[in-house]
């Protein structure tokens, strides 16, 4: 085993692999309190089919009508 199968204080923190068996294969850094580098926290965050319609604008109106 070794440091790379845990996530690294400073290092963006996506996971891959099973249950019991991650790997933390990005080791972009990012700030303090912050878990993912800004490509990840995008797919993390915002599901792919909502990353398509923000694209045509109205990004924060659509995440309100979906928590109603
Ligand atoms: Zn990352």
């Amino acid at each position: 085993m070794s440091d790379f199968s845990l996530p690294r204080p400073g290092r963006c923190k996506w996971a891959e692999g099973d249950a019991g068996n991650y790997t933390f294969p990005c080791s972009n850094r990012v700030e303090a309190g912050v878990s993912y580098c800004a490509d990840h926290s995008a797919i993390v965050y915002i599901p792919p089919e909502e990353r398509r319609r923000n694209r045509s604008g109205g990004g924060m109106s659509l995440s309100f009508k979906r928590a109603a």
